[in-house]
């Protein structure tokens, strides 16, 4: 009864595919749209073979507002997930508007021209959904996403008032090549060689890029060497919980990670501005993904495992406790189910999830949405049963 439309055919609109295949109780009819239909033909030729489901494709350019509004009223979905890159959500958006369809991503928007996310620009779009009752859920991946939704279930069960909480991203896996982006590398090299910048007493603070670091131990890894880095998730969390006090991200990278890193800031390769090239314009850090591994296809080799929570301070029932929930996610798992590595699939199975959550009518409403505003419960059983189950650890040692 509910169709959908994917856009986005990479490593975790590859994950959606299947996972929607998985459910296609609730997902009766699907679209999948990208940029590259050989890419989508080849996705849905995969899960009709696994599962059975057959699934249309189509060629489209999210920037082209006209082009999206010609697919969304010719397969008049009730949701498009958006899965394609953040560059397109106010595209996507504007054409949801247009259509009256409904709205999900995983990651809030950056304009290409400078490498800067901040919600504003979506949290802008809240009266005209709410005018045309329409549904946007924001960031409903893993980080942001899973985190935020663990944040939001830690404050309905387990505290009073939280205080300090810190978001660890632990990445233990091996794909066995020198350098590599577990998703879009030009998202991501954006995303980790910007300042660093966390919430404390009511502002922000900003240091240097991965000034501030600490080796944190991670359930069934060990210890890794941790990194405070600036997420999306922060911005909402201490707007819609005010009582922390203090909300840090910590990503693990390893030392090659962060040499080649270095290296390819210093010699331009992640420079986002046109450079002349043999007569020709060409941004670095887009040529520079051209040439590095295609994040979708790491899967094969990838061992190990991601794990990434929330650690939590606060008081409940007048005393001091701690908190800490996370998941962990096999590599090695995650490709055998759906030939894409642990990464794509943290992400793409939340982004499943929501949308379940929204078509079932658990999550709802007109306006636009983070998706720690609704309720943790029926999110977190379902994700559990989606392949990734998550664990609690009370009033231990969070080394934070
Ligand atoms: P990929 O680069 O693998 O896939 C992006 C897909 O979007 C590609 O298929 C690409 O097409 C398509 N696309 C790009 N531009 C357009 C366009 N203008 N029109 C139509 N399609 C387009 O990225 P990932 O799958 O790794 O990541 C997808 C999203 O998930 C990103 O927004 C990323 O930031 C987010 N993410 C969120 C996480 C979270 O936990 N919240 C974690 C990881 C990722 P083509 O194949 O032609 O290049």
């Amino acid at each position: 009864m509910s169709k959908v439309v994917i856009i986005g055919a990479g490593g975790v609109g590859t994950v959606v595919a299947h996972k929607v295949a998985q459910n296609s109780k609730v997902f009766t009819e699907v679209l999948l749209a990208s940029r590259t239909k050989s890419k989508c033909d080849a996705i849905a030729a995969d899960v009709q073979s696994r599962y059975g489901v057959t699934m249309q494709t189509a060629q489209v350019d999210a920037d082209n507002v006209p082009e999206l509004v010609a697919l969304l009223r010719s397969f008049q979905p009730k949701l498009v997930i958006n899965v394609a890159l953040p560059y397109q959500d106010l595209t996507i958006m504007d054409a949801c508007l247009e259509v009256g369809v409904n709205y999900l991503d995983t990651a809030n928007y950056e304009p290409k021209d400078e490498a800067h996310f901040e919600y504003s620009w979506q949290w802008a779009y809240q009266d005209k959904f709410k005018k045309a009752g329409l549904t946007a859920i924001l960031g409903c991946g893993f980080d942001p996403g899973v985190t935020s939704v663990f944040t939001a279930y830690a404050a309905k069960h387990h505290f009073d008032e939280m205080h300090y909480l810190d978001i660890v991203d632990c990445n233990a896996g091996d794909h066995g090549k020198a350098f590599a982006t577990n998703f879009n590398p030009e998202i991501n090299i954006r995303e980790v060689s910007q300042r660093g910048k966390y919430w404390e007493n009511g502002k922000w603070v900003e240091t240097e890029p991965h000034e501030i670091h600490k080796p944190l131990n991670y359930p069934e890894i060990g210890p890794k060497e941790s990194y405070v880095i600036y997420h999306e998730e922060l911005e909402s969390l201490v707007k819609n919980f005010p009582t922390l006090k203090r909300a840090r991200f910590w990503m693990t990278f390893g030392q090659e990670y962060l040499t080649h890193l270095r290296v390819i800031q210093n010699i331009g390769m992640a420079r986002i501005d046109e450079v002349e090239y043999n007569g020709q314009k060409i941004v670095p850090i887009q040529f520079l993904k051209a040439v590095l591994p295609n994040p979708g296809d790491l899967g094969e080799n990838y061992t190990g495992w991601t794990s990434i929570g929330c650690r939590i301070k606060g008081i409940k029932n007048g005393e001091e406790k701690t908190y800490y929930i996370y998941n962990n996610c096999s590599h090695e798992e995650a490709y055998k189910e759906t030939g894409t590595q642990g990464v794509s699939y943290t992400t793409g199975v939340p982004a499943t999830v929501g949308a379940m959550m929204f078509l079932t009518g658990e999550w709802g409403g007109a306006g636009v949405f983070n998706v720690e505003e609704f309720n943790p419960d029926p999110f977190l059983h379902e994700l559990a049963q989606q392949g990734l189950p998550w664990h609690e650890l009370h009033n231990i040692d969070l080394e934070l």
